[in-house]
């Protein structure tokens, strides 16, 4: 969608006095069940852009099949939709719009911002910084893996939301890095920034995990001519072990939780647990909107404990059905 499409001219209407809505987006990977800090990430982007009145989209990172499970995105989305959380674009699959990705690879190539690389992980040091090898031809006229981006020294400065501001120096933390993988499929980092660029999205906002990778994907963007996002890094959260918890719990999904619980445990990772008396889901969500603030949103990382939430013998209909 870009400026004169008319569905871009219906959404700017919604907004009088604003040139462009706000857009933010939640992209699971379809490799399991949706996590307690997935659902802690789509609750962050999407209480984010609401409360600024925007819209709030859905995209399935299926950027790598041999790491997918049958039927996980459809699991993921029901998930969500219990909790009241639905894009309000038609969901997309990243693996369908590789042409895009494909034709931002080869415009970077044609301008030699990129170049085809022959080495294989053996090939570089223990530290992971590509050193450069293939930059001028592929070494030893070995045929070409994969494609590189070319980074040049330098720092990439930003402001993150929530952390303030950050200086990355990708030359430093990875050299020119992959964005056509050897097997053929096209790097996250490149698809990453296509797919937001294409979606007019404004607002990044996603795990702290994700906050090394930002100086790659603005150096991306920049060369691709795309406007940079607002970045916001949620807390990441750990398990009382201190251990990440999509790891410790990867067969843990919420869609066993009772929603109630696990939304409140959700705004209370993001420093917005509501009132004991605010219950229901339609009410905590009400409340969480009135009430965001990234000021309130700790740093992390956040410790929580979801087993008090686990209901082995839980149904959904439980919980009363809701309209945002
Ligand atoms: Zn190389």
């Amino acid at each position: 969608m870009r400026p004169g499409d008319a569905e871009y001219k219906n959404i700017v209407s919604e907004f009088s006095g604003n040139e462009r809505p706000p857009i933010g987006r939640f992209a699971p990977s379809p490799t399991g069940k949706l996590h307690f800090g997935s659902l802690v990430s789509a609750v962050g982007s999407y209480l984010q852009v609401r409360r600024a009145g925007g819209l709030w989209l859905i995209r399935i990172e299926d950027l790598d099949p041999p790491r997918e499970r049958a039927g996980a995105a459809a699991a993921q989305l029901t998930t969500l939709a219990r909790f009241g959380l639905l894009s309000d674009r038609p969901v997309q699959r990243q693996s369908r719009l590789r042409p895009r990705h494909d034709a931002a690879m080869r415009q970077l190539l044609r301008r030699q911002l990129a170049f085809h690389c022959a080495c294989s992980r053996r090939d570089l040091p223990a530290s992971g910084v590509y050193p450069g090898t293939c930059r001028r031809k592929p070494a030893d006229g070995r045929p070409a893996r994969s494609v590189r981006f070319r980074v040049e020294p330098g720092q990439v400065r930003f402001v993150d939301l929530l952390r303030g501001p950050q200086n990355q120096v990708p030359a430093e933390q990875c050299g020119d890095f992959i964005i056509l993988r050897a097997d053929g499929l096209i790097a996250y980092q490149l698809a990453v920034v296509v797919d937001d660029g294409a979606s007019g999205v404004t607002e990044v906002v996603r795990g702290s995990d994700l906050l090394d990778s930002t100086g790659r994907q603005i150096l991306l963007q920049e060369a691709l001519g795309l406007p940079r996002p607002a970045y916001l890094h949620l807390p990441l959260i750990v398990d009382d072990q201190g251990r990440k918890l999509s790891k410790s719990r990867a067969d843990d999904p919420v869609e066993r939780y009772c929603l109630r619980e696990a939304l409140r445990l959700a705004l209370r990772a993001l420093g917005h647990e509501p009132p004991a008396g605010v219950q229901s889901l339609e009410s905590q969500w009400r409340w969480a909107l009135k009430e965001w603030s990234i000021e309130r949103i700790p740093t992390g990382p956040i410790a929580i404990d979801v087993q008090g939430c686990r209901h082995d013998d839980y149904t959904p209909s439980d919980d009363a059905p809701i309209s945002l």
